[in-house]
């Protein structure tokens, strides 16, 4: 992934006419945080803190718990945070943090005592105006809150400013836990509609259907039926049913904790297939690195939305980009929790709380400006998609 995040900017970068010392200036990381978190058991974690760029305002961006995460990865993660923030033209830089572990195997006292000790850890570079951590895979409103809470006692900060994605109880704002989802569904529905085609009858698969890929689904569902969902997987395999899906029946299955392995009622599907189905719209809404050079050949969708981040690899992406296939990129069509994170920010500097409608009022705003200057780059500069929202971030960068 730190590949092909840097080869897309470095790509955007000479479409910019920049020299190579820029573009490495664009590519160096501010600050790196490397640590180990000891449990009570003995175990010890890996953690990691990456501060890419600040240069539009401070560091932001999520804090993942997966036992496969490593330091390149986040790396990656948090050069796109910077990519993203500039593309959404929001007042902010990025970051990523991690930490070594699968959640799944500890229990809640074990959990918290990671959240804590990280943030014991990173006191001193993080905050409201330094660097503002949110939830990323496997991390919640519960791990923020915790981590809130040790910053708080920690420093006597109140604002609770500090972290985003908090449960609205602490501070959270409303509308942020399906913020992600929604904005990917606008973000495509302002493609489809530059497309000429948002009206029609489309199918789509979605790859994982975790926080992000149910809510995409959930909300397509409300605000356009004519699209149809007909597969979806999570990391053990999915259900699929070309006459369509029922979303909320399915995110309600999951809310419960189900595996759709146990799922009754719909033929099953496994990751690989999801990927090679003939569909209009393919969603990748898991993990990085989905679609490699081993399987772009089988994908048939003429349209993929990068819900997850950096889910096409880089020679995916050139291939499926010479096959004609139009790919959304990450740091455009996953920017609605970043979006709304800030928006959360926003009102708890300003000790007020607003109603989900007036988020997602918001959220459209940002969402759709940045779709309207991203195709008039594509079609301007006559790039891809993807070319076209480094370019805009990098030329936003470049004017601080
Ligand atoms: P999540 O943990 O809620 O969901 C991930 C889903 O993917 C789960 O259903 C999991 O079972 C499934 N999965 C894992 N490996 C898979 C595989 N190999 N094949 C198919 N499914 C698989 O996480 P999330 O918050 O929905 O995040 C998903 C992606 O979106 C991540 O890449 C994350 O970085 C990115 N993202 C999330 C947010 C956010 O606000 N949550 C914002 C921006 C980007």
């Amino acid at each position: 992934m730190l590949d092909t995040a840097k080869a897309l900017i470095k790509s955007a970068g000479k479409k910019l006419g920049l020299s190579s010392a820029q573009i490495d200036q664009l590519l160096a990381i501010d600050k790196e945080h490397q640590f180990e978190i000891k449990l009570d058991d003995g175990k010890v974690l890996p953690a990691y803190r990456v501060q890419h760029n600040n240069q539009r305002g401070p560091y932001k961006g999520g804090i993942r718990f997966h036992h496969e995460i490593d330091f390149d990865e986040v790396r990656a993660l948090a050069i796109l945070m910077t990519m993203k923030t500039a593309a959404l033209d929001l007042p902010l830089g990025g970051a990523k943090g991690g930490v070594v572990v699968n959640p799944r195997e500890l229990n809640d006292a074990a959990l918290e005592q990671i959240s804590r000790e990280y943030v014991r850890y990173l006191k001193d570079h993080i905050g409201p105006t330094k660097d503002i951590p949110a939830p990323d895979v496997n991390t919640n409103p519960v791990i923020i809150d915790w981590m809130v809470d040790e910053y708080s006692v920690l420093t006597g900060d109140k604002t609770r400013a500090s972290f985003t994605g908090k449960s609205v109880e602490k501070g959270g704002s409303l509308g942020r836990n399906a913020a992600t989802g929604r904005g990917g569904a606008i973000a495509l529905n302002a493609l489809l509609k530059h497309n000429g085609i948002a009206e029609k009858e489309l199918t789509y698969a979605v790859q994982g259907f975790g926080n992000v890929g149910s809510f995409f689904a959930t909300v397509a569902a409300v605000d356009h039926p004519n699209w149809k969902l007909v597969a979806t997987t999570d990391s053990n395999g999915g259900v699929y049913n070309p006459l369509g899906l029922d979303p909320k029946k399915l995110a309600e299955f999951k809310d419960k904790g189900g595996r759709f392995v146990e799922y009754k009622g719909e033929k099953q599907i496994s990751n690989e297939e999801l990927i090679g189905l003939d569909v209009d719209i393919l969603v990748l809404a898991a993990l990085g690195d989905a679609v490699t050079e081993a399987n772009d050949k089988h994908v048939k969708a003429k349209y993929i939305i990068e819900l997850a981040n950096g889910p096409v690899n880089e020679s995916a992406y050139s291939h499926l980009n010479k096959r004609g296939v139009i790919i959304l990129p990450d740091i455009i069509a996953n920017a609605g929790g970043v979006v709304v994170s800030y928006l959360e920010w926003v009102q708890n500097t300003k000790h007020e709380h607003w109603s989900e409608d007036k988020v997602n009022t918001e959220l459209n705003k940002y969402m759709t400006k940045a779709m309207n200057e991203l195709t008039k780059i594509t079609e301007e500069n006559k790039v891809s998609l993807t070319e076209a929202a480094f370019m805009l971030a990098i030329k936003r960068l470049l004017e601080v």
